[in-house]
Order: C-alpha cells, then sequence, then structure tokens
C-alpha cells in the first residue's frame, strides 16, 4: 500500500451483506423453501423436514417464464440453472405479494446447496442474494447447508444441520430416486396407460406421511413392491435404452430447464435411464474421500479426522440405499461403482478436475458403451456450463475412440427447444435400430420365437414387472428373451 502510496485509511474493504439470520426462535413461524429437483423428491423433503419440525414447502417446477425472471435480475453471463432457480423464487414471492401476504422475508428462507466453486456454483448464493435485492426482497434470507453447519456449531441456528436432519434428507432422495426408477422402468412397457404414475402418486403419499409419522419406511417399501407386481406389463416391445446424462440441474429438472427430455423421450418410444441422487451423493464422498487422501501426506491429523467423517456419512448413505432397495426385492439398479467409472474416465480426463460433473459425463458415456448398459446416451447441460462444455470438447475423441456409441450432446437455453429436439430425434432413430437388431439377435442367439415369448408374457405367466430380468444386453426385450429362454430350460 506505501508502495502505491494508498494510505490504508482511503481502502473500503468489500464486506458481505449481512442478512438478518433464522434464528431457532423464529422457526415456529418461518417456512423453508427449496426446489430444483424432481416432484418425487421434492415432496419427499417437505416430509422429512416437516417430520423435524419444520414448516417447508417446495417451489414449482421452473419455467422459462422463471428464466427470463433470473435474467431480469441477475448478472450477466450465469449459467441457466442459475437464473431458473432465482427466477422461479422470485415469481414465487411476488405471486405470495399479489396474494396479499405480507412480511414475506421474515415469513420465508430459502434452503440451497452452496460451494466454493470451480464453476459458477461457488457464485449462486450470492447471485441469488443479489438477484433478491433487486427484485426487492433485501432481506430475504438464503441459507446454505454448510453455513447451516458452521451456525449449528454455535447451537443458535434455525435450521439444525446435524445427523437427524442428514438421515431425513438422505432418506428422501433415495425414496424419491427409487420412486423415479420405478416409474421409467415400468411405465414404457404398462398395459394400462396411468397405472404406474397412479401408484406412485399414491406411495410418494404414504411416504410423506411415514415422514411424519417418524414412521419406518421399510413396511411400506414392501407393500409397494407387492402392489408393483399387480401392473400389466409386455416386455416384448421392443424399446431402445436412453441414458441421459449431463450437468447435474439439467439432467434432473423436470421443467422447461430440460425441455421435458426424460418424458419426451418415453412418448417417442423410449425406455429411458436417469440418474438417480444418489449417484451424485456416492460421487460427492468419492471424490471427497480421494482430495483427503491426496492431502493427508501434508496434515494427517486433519485428513484423517475428514476422513473418519466422510466415511461414517458413507455408511449411513449406503445402509438407507441397501436396505430400501432389498425391500423392493433387490430389483432397483445398483449404484455404479465410482472406482470403475474414474477407471472408464481416466484415459480421457483427469479425474482429479472437479466442478460440475467432473470426469463423470466422460465415464458414464464410455460404461454405458462397454456394460451395455443403453443403447443411446444423451449429454445434456443447461446453457453456459463450464464443465460439461470441458466434457463435451473430451467427447469428441470418445465418439471417435467408440465409433458404434451413440451418442448425443445438448445444450438447454430456454428456445431452440425443435431444434434440439430434431437431433435427438434422429439419434433415437438410430438407438431404435439397435434395439431391434439385438432383440433379433437375442432370439437367435436362444432359439426363441414370439410363439413360445408370448407363453411367458401372458397375465398369470411367469412374468411380471418386478422379475429379474438377467442384464446381458442393453435392452429390456432382448433381457426378456434370455429370462424366458432360461425359464423354458
Ligand atoms: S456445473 Fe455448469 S451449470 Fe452447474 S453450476 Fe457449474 S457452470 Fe453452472
Amino acid at each position: 500500500m506505501g508502495r502505491l502510496m494508498i494510505s490504508p485509511r482511503d481502502v473500503k474493504h468489500y464486506k458481505k451483506h449481512a442478512e438478518p439470520p433464522f434464528t431457532r426462535d423464529q422457526r415456529d413461524r418461518t417456512t423453508v423453501l427449496f426446489g430444483g429437483l424432481t416432484l418425487n423428491h421434492e415432496h419427499l423433503i417437505k416430509g422429512a423436514l416437516e417430520g423435524l419440525g419444520y414448516h417447508a414447502d417446495y417451489l414449482p417446477v421452473p419455467d422459462n417464464r422463471a428464466l427470463q425472471t433470473g435474467k431480469e435480475y441477475g448478472n450477466r453471463g450465469q449459467c441457466n440453472p442459475t437464473y431458473y432457480t432465482v427466477g422461479n423464487l422470485i415469481r414465487h414471492l411476488n405471486a405470495l405479494k399479489e396474494k396479499g401476504m405480507e412480511n414475506i422475508e421474515d415469513r420465508f428462507v430459502f434452503l440451497t446447496a452452496g460451494a466454493c466453486g470451480p464453476c459458477r456454483f461457488g457464485m449462486y448464493e450470492s447471485e441469488y442474494r443479489k438477484s433478491l435485492r433487486e427484485a426487492g426482497f433485501g432481506n430475504f434470507r438464503v441459507l446454505t447447508f454448510e453455513q447451516s453447519e458452521k451456525v449449528e456449531k454455535s447451537g443458535a441456528n434455525g435450521l439444525q444441520a446435524n445427523r437427524s436432519f442428514y438421515k431425513a434428507l438422505i432418506k428422501a432422495l433415495v425414496l424419491g430416486d427409487m420412486l423415479n426408477e420405478i416409474g421409467y422402468r415400468i411405465r414404457p412397457y404398462e398395459k394400462n396407460p396411468g397405472e404406474t404414475d397412479d401408484l406412485i402418486s399414491r406411495y410418494r403419499e404414504i411416504f410423506y406421511n411415514a415422514f411424519l409419522d417418524s414412521a419406518p419406511m421399510t413396511s411400506s417399501l414392501r407393500g409397494l413392491y407387492k402392489r408393483l407386481g399387480d401392473i400389466e406389463v409386455d416386455y416384448l416391445r421392443v424399446k431402445p435404452v436412453v441414458q441421459i446424462i449431463g450437468e447435474f440441474w439439467a439432467q434432473t429438472t423436470e421443467g422447461d430447464g430440460s425441455y421435458r427430455l426424460a418424458r419426451w423421450l418415453e412418448s417417442e418410444g423410449a425406455e429411458v435411464k436417469t440418474e438417480p441422487v444418489s449417484a451424485w451423493i456416492d460421487y460427492l464422498l468419492w471424490s471427497s474421500a480421494m482430495e483427503e487422501k491426496d492431502r493427508f501426506a501434508i496434515r494427517p491429523v486433519r485428513s484423517a479426522g475428514r476422513l473418519v467423517g466422510i466415511f461414517m456419512l458413507e455408511r449411513l448413505f449406503k445402509f438407507y440405499f441397501n436396505s430400501y432397495r432389498r425391500a423392493l426385492g433387490g430389483w432397483i439398479r445398483r449404484l455404479p461403482s465410482q472406482h470403475r467409472l474414474a477407471e472408464y474416465a481416466s484415459p480421457y480426463f483427469n479425474v482429479r478436475i472437479t466442478g460440475g460433473e467432473g470426469h463423470l459425463e466422460v465415464g458414464k458415456h464410455r460404461m454405458a458403451f462397454e456394460e451395455k448398459k443403453a443403447h443411446m446416451v444423451v449429454s445434456i447441460k443447461p446453457f453456459g456450463c463450464m464443465p460439461s462444455t470441458l466434457s463435451d470438447g473430451v467427447q469428441s475423441k470418445v465418439t471417435s475412440d467408440l465409433s458404434e456409441s451413440v451418442f448425443v450432446s445438448i445444450e438447454t437455453s430456454g428456445d431452440a427447444e425443435v431444434n434440439v429436439k430434431s437431433r435427438v430425434q434422429m439419434k433415437l432413430y438410430e438407438a431404435k435400430k439397435k434395439a431391434k437388431e439385438e432383440f433379433a439377435q437375442a432370439l437367435r442367439d436362444y432359439g426363441m420365437n414370439h410363439e413360445a415369448l408370448r407363453a411367458f408374457n401372458r397375465p398369470g405367466g411367469p412374468s411380471g414387472p418386478m422379475i429379474s430380468l438377467p442384464r446381458r444386453y442393453a435392452g429390456t426385450a432382448a433381457n426378456f428373451v434370455l429370462y424366458a429362454a432360461g425359464r423354458g430350460r
């Protein structure tokens, strides 16, 4: 400063806007708002939070009007999820205001995940605050889990980010994933349209109430498993399996932010494989453990402590995932091994590069192809996503090496939906052809024909949605041939 001839008195350091705290005594009159996942996840998170004694509610699925509002109040050059999320929040708060609600800043807080980057995710929290301020909600409180953990240690925080909180959250996320998987795997084959969705919404409510009553979930899960067995399916419908990968928010959101990609693909004749939030949690734990192991040599005590914490969290998470999976007869897919994903990605992508999906997009693409998990892979990212742009650069090399892979990468910007969907349709045509060829090959491999298969597929026959199909082929119909051949012998 001396060399620059600046007096210390003239230095004005940046000070973060101090927003009013959310304290324990305000909990009874404050609603915790959140959003950004699927309906199944969000309804169950609401139940989990209410079961812990909070008032909680989720925001509607963000649409393009939310994007416009986000852009109106936000800084230029942000990635789409910021605009969609904060625009959605502002619209919700404005709607409450229009209904005549007073003291909105006192009565609501917004809970979100925070991080220090390295992509724009590190800026989300301050972007939300900036946009809220511009929209006239200068004192609206944005809470992050990380911040709440720190304040929680002082014992004054309205949001207690403690073990019970994370336990309830993990349960809600795992159950939400399982309901989503059930929907995407059974719906394309149901004989009576709407049956699967009806059952899912009934059980979403049952799980929600179980959270309120602090009741165990396993008996309800067993009930669900039994009821699912009553749905009539036709596994002989030859459909391409399309795996959706990409940036976390874009691959998860069910609204305009993804052009409603999963449901649209389903309507176009595909069986869709979406990414469970649990796989993302698994990745975060895996990459945090790797980071701590790398640091162990320079600060062993701190790293050892952190590794123990990560290990405990991982055990808790896997305990719920595995016991709920067992209650559903082991029918839910296992989570992909993070080590294997890293092995698949590492010839192309340094697995220590984090931010966004890190190496996962490349790893998942290779895994889907090499292990015949899907006929086609769609990688979706929001406009302006830095890590996914990096992955896309690498995917050009991966696709040139895997010349048989049907892969398409798309970017969602709120417009150009028709162009994007027509690109996907072109690739879907190739995937449909692949699925048909694979089915014909399976018939030849196992000496089966349609008549023999029909006997297995009739109501009351030895098939139903919950049968455990072998996994030799990518497609459900081809695996059904293998299943029927095994049963027939
Ligand atoms: S991963 Fe992409 S979309 Fe997500 S916060 Fe980072 S830059 Fe934005």
